[in-house]
C-alpha cells in the first residue's frame, strides 16, 4: 500500500515505500503496530514541502509526511499490558530516549535524541501501519472520533502553552494568530479558566471562526483593529494577564508587551527560524514572565480527557478532509492557505 513521500522540496508523491515496509518489520515487546486512520495537515509539514527544509531540518532524501494521526491498533508486543487489538488510540509522534537526562527530568520534548514524525531524517505516518512505543500510544474513549484524536497533537501545543502561562481562573488573554495553532490556544485558555480571550489575526475570516467558538473569544483585526487600543480599553488600562503569540511573525513578536498587564506572561508559541528584537524595557517595567515552549510533555491525556468531557471541542476547527488517494492535492489545497480553512485532514483507505 501506499505512503504519502515528499520526494524533494514542491514534489509528492503517492508511492510504495519499502524501506519503511523493512524499518517497521520487528515489533519490539512494548510497541503496539497501529493502522492509520485520520492524519492531519500541519503547518509544518507544508513548510517541508514548500520550502524543503525548517531551520536546520533539511529533507535530504525521501520522507513520508505527517505527525497528527489516530488509528487503531492491529497488533502488540508480547509486554504491552494497556492496549489491545482493536483499540481505537492517537499518538504522541516524539519519541524521545527514555534514559536520558532530558527524559529523566520531565522535559523529554527538549532532548536533543528525540525522533519526531516527518523531522527528517524520521519518517511521517501518511502511510498504511506504523510501529510505535506504547507508553506514546493513548486509547481513545468512545465519545472521541477519529476526526477529534488527530487534533489531539496541535491541542497539545495549546494546552502545554496554557499551562506554562499558569493561567488562574478569570484572567484574561491574547491571543496573537488565529491559525490552528492560535486557535488551539485561545480554547485551552478558555479551558484553564481564562473570563475572556482577544484574538488577533491578519484575516478577517480567521477571526469570525475564532469569535464563533465561543462568546467569551473577541476577534481584532491586527491591521486596522488597534489590539493595544482595545485591550486596554476593555481591561479599564490594565491590559491582559498572558499574551500568547502564535504568528511566528517578527513584526507581531516586537509587540508582544504592549498589550500585558504589569506582572504578566508573555508566551512564545510560533517558531522563529531567526534571531528577532525583543522590547526589554517594555518587559521590564512590568516585570514580564517570558514563556517558551517547544512542542509538548505529557500532555495527550489530558487533551483527550476534555475532548471526551467536552471541556473542549476541535470540531468547529475541522474545516476540510480529503481522502487519501487526494493527498497530493490536499497539500496543494492547504499550501494556498484558503482563508476560511483552519485544519485540513486526511482519511486513508480502510
Ligand atoms: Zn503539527
Amino acid at each position: 500500500m501506499k505512503s504519502l513521500v515528499l520526494e524533494k522540496k514542491n514534489e509528492l508523491s503517492l508511492r510504495d515505500f519499502p524501506a519503511i515496509d523493512r524499518e517497521e518489520d520487528v515489533l519490539g515487546p512494548l510497541d503496539v503496530r497501529i493502522k492509520l486512520h485520520t492524519v492531519g495537515i500541519c503547518g509544518s509539514d507544508i513548510h517541508y514541502y514548500t520550502h524543503g527544509r525548517i531551520g536546520h531540518f533539511v529533507v535530504n532524501e525521501p520522507m513520508i509526511l505527517g505527525h497528527e494521526a489516530s488509528g487503531t491498533v492491529i497488533e502488540t508486543g508480547s509486554g504491552v499490558q494497556s492496549l489491545k487489538v482493536g483499540d481505537r488510540v492517537c499518538m504522541e509522534p516524539g519519541i524521545p530516549d527514555p534514559n536520558s537526562k532530558a527524559t529523566r527530568l520531565g522535559i523529554y520534548n527538549v532532548d536533543p535524541a528525540v525522533r519526531f514524525w516527518a523531522t527528517p531524517p524520521v519518517h511521517g505516518i501518511l502511510r498504511p501501519t506504523c510501529v510505535h512505543p506504547e507508553a506514546f500510544t493513548f486509547k481513545l474513549p468512545d465519545a472521541v472520533s477519529f476526526a477529534e484524536a488527530a487534533m489531539v497533537e496541535p491541542l497539545a501545543v495549546g494546552v502545554h502553552a496554557a499551562t506554562k502561562a499558569r493561567i488562574k481562573p478569570g484572567d484574561i488573554a491574547v491571543v496573537m494568530g488565529a491559525g490552528p495553532i492560535g486557535l488551539v490556544t485561545v480554547l485551552s485558555a478558555l479551558a484553564a479558566g481564562c473570563a475572556r480571550v482577544f484574538v488577533s489575526d491578519l484575516s478577517d475570516k480567521k477571526l469570525e471562526i475564532a469569535e464563533s467558538l465561543n462568546p467569551a473569544i473577541t476577534g481584532v483585526n491586527a491591521v486596522t483593529g488597534d489590539l493595544f487600543a482595545r485591550v486596554m480599553k476593555e481591561t479599564d488600562g490594565w491590559g491582559a494577564d498572558v499574551v500568547f503569540e502564535a504568528t511566528g511573525s517578527p513584526k507581531a513578536a516586537a509587540q508582544i508587551f504592549q498589550p500585558l498587564a504589569p506582572g504578566g506572561c508573555v508566551v512564545m508559541i510560533g517558531g522563529q527560524p531567526d534571531p528577532i528584537s525583543y522590547d526589554a524595557g517594555a518587559a521590564m517595567v512590568r516585570e514580564a514572565r517570558v514563556e517558551n515552549i517547544f512542542r509538548y510533555a505529557h500532555v495527550f491525556p489530558r487533551c483527550v480527557a476534555m475532548l471526551a468531557s467536552g471541556a473542549i471541542d476541535v470540531k468547529p476547527l475541522i474545516t476540510r478532509t480529503f481522502d487519501f488517494d487526494e493527498s497530493v492535492r490536499a497539500f496543494d489545497v492547504a499550501a494556498s492557505a484558503p482563508p476560511a480553512d483552519v485544519k485540513m485532514q486526511i482519511v486513508m483507505p480502510s
